[in-house]
């Protein structure tokens, strides 16, 4: 799909918002460039359509890049437990420290197999992540999940999900960490903030890694963007309807807009 095609494309019929995940997804996997994705942004843009960022990222990560991307003031924060609405109102599913209380009840053991974001100085972050220092300590600023790597067994990490299911906590695997998280996924996320238009407006979301099939699947429209490092697509219902990217990341992401935006 050209740059040509996507400003030809005609959109018809109900207004329209965009619902999208960022790492792999409209950010590239590696190096976090949207550049691929601009003659897409450019396209919603002109038509007018809001893009809702819905990430595993902090709301102090994603109000520091929508101005750049051309984001809306509305986002979505930590995989769902974070909503901001567009009139600034922040609605949280749990508070961070509600988690840590769990941890603390884990055998050393198990919570020494786990690095925690928590666990971790700035610097530490930034080296697993690639993110500078300023970006790494907007990333740790955690409000309602706790992001982790997992150095342990398969069993261990069960141990953990059934203590954390106690407390209606649980675990979801993103691109490159497990986060502990609330019930409040992405897909429950979208479904609140759509709740908040009078209208309801057609949902189209994109998004690359597991914690996004839900999202993808409740949507209007949904398109999976590929990932070479993420096996998401095994875990597809056989009935489903998304739009299966070829290339990935932004350029992916740039695909499934055009497609999306030819009705
Ligand atoms: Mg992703």
């Amino acid at each position: 799909m050209t740059e040509a095609n996507l400003q030809s494309a005609a959109l018809t019929g109900n207004r329209v918002v965009v619902f999208s995940d960022l790492d792999g997804a409209l950010l590239d996997h590696d190096g976090y460039s949207f550049e691929a994705a601009k003659p897409a942004l450019a396209a919603l843009a002109k038509h007018g359509i809001p893009i809702v960022a819905i990430s595993s990222k902090t709301l102090h990560e994603l109000e520091a890049i929508a101005p750049e991307i051309g984001l809306s003031e509305a986002m979505i924060a930590e995989n769902g437990a974070v909503i901001k609405f567009s009139d600034g109102m922040i609605d949280r599913a749990v508070s961070r420290v509600a988690i840590w209380e769990v941890l603390d009840t884990l055998s050393e053991d198990l919570r020494s197999s786990m690095q925690c974001f928590c666990d971790m100085e700035t610097e530490e972050i930034s080296d697993l992540t690639g993110l500078d220092n300023t970006s790494a300590a907007r990333a740790a600023m955690r409000e309602a999940t706790e992001p982790f790597l997992w150095h342990g067994d398969e069993a261990g990490l069960e141990m953990i999900g059934a203590k954390l299911a106690l407390k209606d906590l649980q675990i979801v695997q993103g691109g490159r960490f497990f986060h502990i998280v609330p019930p409040r996924d992405k897909a429950a996320a979208m479904k609140i903030m759509l709740a908040q238009f009078e209208e309801q407006p057609e949902s189209w979301a994109l998004g690359d890694g597991p914690n996004d099939l839900g999202m993808l699947l409740a949507a209007k429209r949904g398109a999976l963007i590929a990932n070479p490092h993420l096996d998401t697509r095994s875990l597809l219902p056989d009935d489903h309807c998304l739009y299966l990217s070829s290339r990935e990341g932004a350029a992916g992401w740039c695909d499934a807009i055009a497609v999306f935006l030819e009705g």
